[in-house]
This record gives structure tokens, C-alpha cells and sequence, in this order.
């Protein structure tokens, strides 16, 4: 990957690389845009296969972020860290205060968090160095799992909304819903989901969080490559990104897409096409999982629990504003969440 292209093609404003050989740190900060505000966005620690897919998956999550806190109107721009490393064998404190260090020169442009890989331990290790951390111990997103509870319960809101504009109601009883993948997000999910009176069909690579899945809701578990399949109203990705792919999409037997995985579509516009093409509904992961990023900027913005709740409420308008612009401007959704956000950022 030509860095300099990807970033004039992402509109990227910049790149940080982070290397301190004592602390054996290498990792990516990328700011996106802070034309609405400082850059918001987690620390995600992975093992890479090469340097170039730390730095593409930073610039991708970064804009990701960007479009997010725009299309609802939050006073932020996009960032993302990503340390180069293994999760579970390569952390230490000083690494994380490495990162600090480097978080504490860009003087708040870039404001880091929780994402995969890391936990609110390591964020405390940051803010040693650094204010411009969130989901430190004693903040309300590090107590129990209110980010996960908040944004499973958004996609929860977000499918109601969908099923309202493509099937006539938002009421999902009786629905089937098929849960793909059962962590944080899923798992949370599948219980509004149950409460609702909705089937569940269930699949995660790790057996025991779907038998857990399976006491707790009674739902009906099938293989990780079979849930594709499945006929069902909803389809919900929450697990990995890149999910909806030429290989996937073709065995999609759903109404509706709508989950908490970032980046769904491999192709954004290839794969958003074949998805309209094959009239099912696509949910912008960006708008429907947005829930961890609204109650994030709440927080920063001193706003109380119950208030938070209401803003992540949002998400069912915003979803059904963005399916009426989609009909309107005769877009795919993808396209016309896009749209909205851009319009955001480039208000004078
Ligand atoms: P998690 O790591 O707790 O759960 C992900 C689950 O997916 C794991 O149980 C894993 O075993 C499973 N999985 C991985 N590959 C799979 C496959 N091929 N088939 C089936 N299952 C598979 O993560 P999470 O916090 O629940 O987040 C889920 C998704 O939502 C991620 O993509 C994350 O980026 C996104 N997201 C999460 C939040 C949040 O608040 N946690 C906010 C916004 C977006």
C-alpha cells in the first residue's frame, strides 16, 4: 500500500508512526479529520500480518469514526490507534505509556479508548501520561459493560427501524434474527432480541459462548459458515469486519442486514451494490452501531446516564432517515449515510 495515496484517497489529514525501541512500541495513530472536533476514536491491539495492514486498518477505522460522530452531529472528528502486537502475550505498562507519551504530543487532536484487544487497565496506563483517554477506571463506559450494553442496545433500536421501513412494523416478535457471533455486542443483543419475542439463530467460532447463548435464550445454534445461509428477517454481523463479501452475499437468505461489526462490507461499493441488488436492506454499520461512540462523547460532555440512553435512541431516526434518502436520491444506503455525514462535515 502507497501510504501517501491511500491517505489522498480516504481523505486522511494524519499519520503518526510510533516506534520506542525500550518499551518495544509500534504503533499507528490516525486522525482523520478533526474539521468538527478532536479525533475520537479507541486503541486496538492485533497482530498484524504485515506493518501496511496496521496502517490500513488505522486510516480505515479512523474515517469510520469521522462519518459516525458527523452523520449524528457530534462535535467530533475521527481518529484510531493501533498497537502492532499480540494481545494476550505482548502488553506491558510501559508500552501503553509509551503510547501515551505519544497521544500527549498531538495536545488533544486525537482522543483514545477501548477497541478490540485492549481493556480499561490499559487505558489507565495511558492516562499516566496523558488526559486524552477515555473508559479510564471510574468512568461510566468502564463500569460492568454499559459500552456493549449501549451498542447492542442501538443495533437492537436500529433493526426495529428497519423492519419498520422495508416490512411494515417495528415490532419483532416472531421475527427470526441470526446472531453472528456472541461476545460482548451479540450476546447482549440476543437478549433484547429475546425479550422481543424474536427466534434466534446463533453462531460463534468459540462453542462455549454459544452454549451459553443457548441456556440463556433458547436459541438455536448452527456452524459459523451456516448462519450465512440461513433463512431468517434479519441478519446481524457481530463479530469481524469484511464480512460482506462476493463469497458471503450470495448465500445471504435475509431481509435485513443490520449488526455491530465495523467496516461490513469488504467492497464498500461493490458489495453495497450487490446487496441492493438482491433487495435486501442494508443497515450503514456506522449509523447502526454508533451507540459506544454517542455515549462516549456524552460522557466527555458531562451528560447523565439517563440522557445518554435517549441520545443513543437516535439511531432509529437516523436510520430511517437515511433509508428515505437513499429512495429519494435513488442511492444504496451505504452511499446515503455517506451522504448525511458529508454533508456534516462540510457545513462552513
Ligand atoms: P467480542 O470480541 O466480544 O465478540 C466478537 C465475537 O465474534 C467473539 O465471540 C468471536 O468468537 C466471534 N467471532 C469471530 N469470528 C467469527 C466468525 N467468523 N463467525 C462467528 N463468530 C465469530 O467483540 P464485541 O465487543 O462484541 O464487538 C463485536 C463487533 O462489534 C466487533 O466488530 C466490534 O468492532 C464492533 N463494535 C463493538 C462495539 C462495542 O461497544 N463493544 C462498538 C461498536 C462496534
Amino acid at each position: 500500500m502507497d501510504v501517501w495515496k491511500e491517505m489522498k484517497r480516504l481523505q486522511v489529514e494524519q499519520v503518526v508512526f510510533c516506534q520506542e525501541e525500550q518499551a518495544g512500541l509500534q504503533a499507528v495513530i490516525a486522525i482523520h479529520s478533526t474539521r468538527l472536533g478532536p479525533a475520537l476514536g479507541g486503541c486496538r491491539m492485533w497482530t498484524y500480518a504485515t506493518e501496511n495492514d496496521a496502517v490500513a486498518d488505522a486510516v480505515r477505522l479512523a474515517r469510520g469514526m469521522t462519518y459516525k460522530a458527523a452523520i449524528f452531529g457530534l462535535p467530533y472528528g475521527g481518529g484510531k490507534a493501533v498497537i502492532v502486537g499480540n494481545p494476550s502475550t505482548d502488553k506491558s505498562e510501559d508500552k501503553f505509556r509509551a503510547l501515551g507519551r505519544f497521544i500527549e504530543r498531538l495536545q488533544g487532536r486525537y482522543i483514545t479508548g477501548v477497541d478490540l484487544g485492549t481493556t480499561v487497565r490499559d487505558m489507565d496506563w495511558i492516562r499516566l501520561e496523558t488526559p486524552h483517554v477515555t473508559d479510564t477506571t471510574g468512568t461510566i463506559m468502564a463500569a460492568g459493560d454499559f459500552t456493549a450494553e449501549m451498542t447492542a442496545y442501538g443495533v437492537y433500536l436500529g433493526m426495529k427501524a428497519s423492519a419498520d421501513y422495508l416490512l411494515g412494523s417495528g415490532d419483532l416478535s416472531g421475527r427470526t434474527v441470526a446472531v453472528q457471533g456472541l461476545g460482548k455486542v451479540g450476546f447482549l443483543l440476543c437478549g433484547l432480541l429475546r425479550d422481543a419475542g424474536a427466534n434466534l439463530v446463533i453462531a460463534d467460532i468459540d462453542n462455549a459462548l454459544v452454549e451459553r447463548a443457548v441456556k440463556a435464550y433458547h436459541a438455536r445454534a448452527v456452524a459459523p459458515d451456516a448462519i450465512y445461509g440461513e433463512s431468517c428477517d434479519i441478519f446481524a454481523p457481530c463479530a469481524i469486519g469484511g464480512i460482506l463479501n462476493d463469497a458471503t452475499i450470495a448465500k445471504l437468505r435475509c431481509a435485513i442486514v443490520a449488526g455491530s461489526a465495523n467496516n461490513q462490507l469488504q467492497e464498500e461499493i461493490r458489495n453495497g451494490e450487490e446487496l441492493e441488488q438482491r433487495g435486501i436492506l442494508y443497515a450503514p454499520d456506522y449509523v447502526v452501531n454508533a451507540g459506544g461512540l454517542i455515549i462516549t462523547a456524552c460522557e466527555l460532555q458531562g451528560v447523565s446516564v439517563p440522557e445518554m440512553k435517549r441520545n443513543v435512541e437516535r439511531i432509529y431516526g437516523m436510520l430511517l432517515k437515511v433509508y428515505l434518502h437513499a429512495r429519494q436520491e435513488a442511492v444504496p444506503t451505504w452511499l446515503a449515510a455517506n451522504m448525511l455525514a458529508e454533508a456534516e462535515l462540510s457545513k462552513p
